[in-house]
């Protein structure tokens, strides 16, 4: 149910690449990250350790590069700054691998200290992408192996284990030579004090992406259910949203189709909801969820595309439409309301043909659910 690396609209070049690294679909953090950097914004993404945050800007940028004029003598387009020798070694593995097969030739260079610099400057030649560490940057740039001066795009990955390392100083002097105009990107596991103060540095009105580490405990979420035929779930959501009027509501279903169905119901009964899905634009989602996030839009219909990972500010109730197939997504579902440390709601609408599935959903996550009138 989640979104395919298709709907990003990328080069059809990176399919098979994609498909033979076993990428099938995007991570949390790629589903939000890679298009507001295709559209060129700055971007603060906060994610853990191993949530792939390599490749959401990695396919982005080369997508972006695909349109590029062409490339000065020792200039570079792209800078990632990188703590670590290992870090700048996988990362500029991790381009070269999704620059394979591109109809624009490009390439990427790592760079490191701690070997020897001869052989560096050597292959600076025609380098669109350069992955480094600070310290050796600075000394490339120093004996004119390379120019800073028209990169588009900065990478800052793993930045507050630079300042940890002690490379502030060297920072401060990279930025000092890139232009003003760039595409600013800054990814992190961590959201701490150092990271602000890099933001404030160098992100130009960002779009901030933070994916929580999911905190799946049930206790906060009080749990009900109605028995009810399927030709009586419209007047039964009815009455349950008339009941909760004023409260922020999320309605799920587990089709696209579903989704489209209750939105127009809800709709001819004087209800003002929105409809989240796969087949709606991009564009579209972001709105629809920004102003939902933002407490403007109360009622939002939605299919486990935004059942994972959202984090929705003291978000009271959570209604299953219609139950998921896996116990899983159940648990992701209603794990959207009673977060950090709010109470909530979750109402599940039941026919006689669920009963045997809610009744394992119940048995896997260790609770019984109580059911109404
Ligand atoms: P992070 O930088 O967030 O710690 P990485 O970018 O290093 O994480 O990714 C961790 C691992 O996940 C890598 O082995 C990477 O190839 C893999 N990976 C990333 N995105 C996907 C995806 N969409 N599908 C499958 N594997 C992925
Ligand atoms: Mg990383």
């Amino acid at each position: 149910m989640a979104l395919t690396f298709d709907s990003f609209k990328l080069n059809k070049a990176f399919t098979p690449t994609l498909k033979k690294e076993n990428y099938q679909t995007p991570t949390p953090i790629q589903e939000e990250v890679i298009p507001p950097i295709l559209a060129g914004k700055d971007l603060l993404g906060i994610a853990k350790t191993g949530s792939g945050k390599t490749a959401s800007y990695v396919l982005p940028i080369l997508n972006r590069l695909q349109k590029k004029g062409a490339t000065k003598n020792r200039h570079i387009e792209v800078l990632v700054l990188v703590p670590t020798r290992e870090l700048a070694i996988q990362v500029g593995e991790v381009f070269g691998t999704f620059s394979r097969g591109l109809p624009e030739r490009i390439k990427t260079f790592a760079v490191y200290g701690g070997v020897s610099i001869n052989p560096q400057m050597i292959k600076m030649q025609n380098v669109n992408v350069l992955v480094a560490t600070p310290g050796r940057l600075l000394d490339l740039v120093k004996s004119k192996a390379v120019h800073l001066s028209l990169v588009q795009i900065l990478v800052l990955d793993e930045a507050d284990k630079m300042l940890n390392l002690g490379f502030k100083k060297e920072m401060e002097q990279i930025l000092d030579l890139l232009p003003n105009k760039k595409q600013n990107l800054l990814f992190s596991a961590t959201l701490n004090k150092n990271i602000k103060q890099i933001k404030k540095l160098t992100l130009v009105d960002p779009v901030v992406v933070k994916i929580e580490e999911e905190d799946l405990s049930l206790d906060a979420i009080e749990q009900l259910y109605y028995s009810v035929s399927s030709e009586k779930k419209g007047p039964l959501l009815r009455s349950i949203l008339n009941k909760y009027k004023g409260q922020q509501t999320l309605i799920f279903t587990s089709s696209t189709y579903q989704a489209d169905n209750v939105f127009d119901k809800l709709r001819k009964n004087g209800f003002q909801p929105s409809v989240i899905h796969g087949k709606k634009s991009q564009g579209a989602r972001q709105r629809v969820l920004n102003n939902f996030k933002n407490g403007d839009l109360e009622i939002l219909i939605a299919t486990d595309l935004i059942g994972r990972g959202i984090d929705i500010e003291k978000l009271p109730l959570v209604i299953n439409y219609e139950l998921p197939r896996s116990p899983k997504d159940y648990i992701h579902r209603i794990g959207r309301t009673g977060r950090a440390g709010n109470k909530g709601i979750a109402i599940s609408l039941i026919t006689p043909e669920d009963e045997h599935h809610f009744k394992v959903i119940q048995k896997k996550m260790k609770r019984t659910v109580t059911q109404l009138e």
